[in-house]
């Protein structure tokens, strides 16, 4: 029901809890993150309050790495448990997923995914998510996650890391919301502005079908034709 991201100089866990307490209020009842320190995509997620999942990780210090993602789930396909709670890898741990949203039309995905050979661990409809990633990626993260759009219906905000590509973080809107911070120590996505508050007060709204490349030092903005988008930033001088 909430998702964040994180790539900068800080350690990510941190923030990544940081920020899914700040999206609490939109209720859920299981949590994850998932952590890339360049070597391995590490991942703890749990059942029940977001206090679990910050006892399992000691805050945050049992997954070190400056690149992460997280979610807070609130469940519509699949029941809660530890199971269903995202992230979601793919076969080989090489792509991990956060949804917010529905996919309507993950059954007929899934048909085709099994018969391809793949293995479903979880009864969510976003596991299909990341096997369609994994189904479609030759190299190149945009021009697969562009495929994976054309192929789903309903609604999600996804962020998205690659293996392959330890310094990027990806993130894509449909129907749910999605907001990018900026800040000197790193850039962030989150479903909503107050879980980014803590760091910055520049952030930009995803609109439908946009696509956002974070880096270190910079973010890169596309829309689903793979073009490159300028977007302005918003100044948030409101107080939470
Ligand atoms: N449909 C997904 C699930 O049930 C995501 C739910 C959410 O937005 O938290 O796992």
């Amino acid at each position: 029901c909430g998702i964040v991201g994180y790539i900068g100089t800080c350690q990510a866990a941190p923030v990544l809890l940081d920020g899914l307490s700040k999206l609490e209020y939109r209720g859920y009842d299981s949590a994850g993150i998932a952590v890339y320190d360049g070597n391995k995509i590490q991942m703890q997620k749990a059942m029940g309050r977001l206090k679990v999942l910050e006892e399992m990780t000691q805050n945050g210090a049992t997954l070190p790495g400056t690149v992460g993602i997280g979610h807070t789930r609130w469940a519509t396909h699949g029941a809660p448990s530890d199971l269903n709670a995202h992230p979601h890898f793919n076969k080989d741990h090489s792509i991990v997923v956060v949804h917010n949203g529905i996919i309507e039309n993950y059954l007929k995905l899934k048909k085709k995914l099994m018969s391809k050979g793949y293995e479903f661990l979880s009864e969510t409809d976003t596991e299909v998510i990341a096997h369609m990633l994994d189904y479609y990626y030759n190299g190149d993260p945009l021009a697969t996650i562009t495929k994976v759009m054309h192929r789903m219906e309903g609604s999600y905000a996804l962020g998205i890391l690659f293996r392959d590509y330890p310094d990027e973080v990806y993130a894509v809107r449909k129907d749910s919301p999605l907001i990018v911070g900026t800040s000197k120590s790193g850039n962030l996505i989150a479903s909503d502005v107050p879980a980014v508050l803590k760091y910055t007060r520049d952030v930009y709204f995803l609109e439908n079908e946009e696509i956002v490349k974070l880096t270190r030092d910079g973010l890169h903005f596309y829309n689903i034709d793979e073009e490159e988008l300028e977007k302005e930033a918003t100044h948030i001088d409101w107080d939470m």
